[in-house]
């Protein structure tokens, strides 16, 4: 158990690492993406509002020191702490000219008020030149690097219009922890196509590659999406809660000890949500999840078998 949790939240992780919890603040570096611009895809991810799955970040005013600071009045009454993650989110936020990225990323790294750097970007985007920077910055501070991995099977991706193989996702950690930077893995249950069982296989290869964190996220369908078009034409259907709160349970049993869920459910934007609109209730959601656990006895890795 972590602090009275069934599963090494991202919130006992932070106590164990840094002392502390650290708040978040969600920036925007003004990237795009090549999944949108015809590099690596056109369209991009059947799920992707169009925001990169930066609805909530801050919204780009060139100045990321500015960004920092009105990040940090706005949550001013809800945290007391003096540090802080910075979260590049939009877009992939290794896409640009490597100068760019080390203008963008060394003044944030070299503040005082940022403990961690934390880069959200696609496997495929990270050449040598830019791994290089990451090493080192991660040599001046903690790095996460943030990969949308989604789903391991091929297939699934490439109905999501991902554009990369798995193994190109598989490199990619390796790469990263050669660098010295914590890994976190993005995947969504209930993805068109797939069973319980093309889920429980992702979490498992997220965990068989080593990565040091999990983001776990029911699909949202929002309006404007290729994805909504599929569901308007009852090509697939959404989740059920039920459903969800049984596979997220079944998924942390089989998760290692050490990995840190960074979450458990996502936000959806709330005028764009078009289903399962039972998860506006994000609230409801995690209550019913921590009570299944319990009703199960289910403990992060208590069913993991290698
Ligand atoms: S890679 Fe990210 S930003 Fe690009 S289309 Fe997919 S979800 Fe959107």
């Amino acid at each position: 158990m972590w602090n009275g949790r069934r599963y090494h939240s991202l919130d006992s992780y932070l106590k164990e690492s840094f002392g502390e919890k650290l708040y978040k603040l969600s920036l925007d570096g003004g990237m795009t993406c090549p999944n949108r611009d015809g590099t690596k895809g056109r369209g991009g991810c059947i799920f992707c509002s169009g925001e990169g799955s930066g609805d909530f970040a801050a919204k780009p005013c060139g100045d990321t020191g500015r960004q920092i600071e009105l990040a940090k009045d706005s949550v001013k009454n809800k945290y007391s702490g003096s540090r802080f993650i910075a979260y590049f989110q939009s877009y992939t936020n290794t896409y640009a000219p490597v100068g760019r990225l080390r203008e963008l990323f060394l003044p944030v790294i070299s503040r005082d008020d940022i403990a961690v750097l934390d880069i959200a970007t696609r496997p495929d985007c990270i050449p040598p030149e830019v791994l290089k920077l990451i090493k080192e910055l991660a040599d001046i501070k903690p790095v996460w690097v943030e990969l949308g991995l989604q789903t391991s099977d091929n297939d699934t991706a490439a109905r999501i219009n991902r554009c990369y193989e798995t193994e190109v996702y598989d490199r990619a950690v390796c790469e990263l922890h050669e660098a010295g930077v914590e890994v976190i893995t993005h995947m969504i249950t209930g993805l068109p196509g797939e069973r319980k069982s093309d889920m429980l296989k992702t979490a498992h290869h997220i965990a068989e590659c080593g990565s040091d964190g999990i983001k776990l996220q029911l699909m949202h369908v929002l309006r404007g999406t290729n994805l909504a078009e599929m569901y308007e034409r009852g090509e697939f259907e959404a989740l059920s809660q039920e459903e969800y709160t049984d596979i997220i349970c079944d998924i942390i049993a089989e998760l290692p000890e050490s990995m840190v869920v960074h979450r458990l459910t996502g936000d959806g934007d709330r005028e764009k949500l078009v289903a399962p609109r039972w998860s506006l209730d994000k609230r409801k959601v995690l209550r019913g999840i921590e009570h299944e656990l319990k009703v199960r006895n289910i403990v992060q890795g208590c069913r993991r078998t290698r």
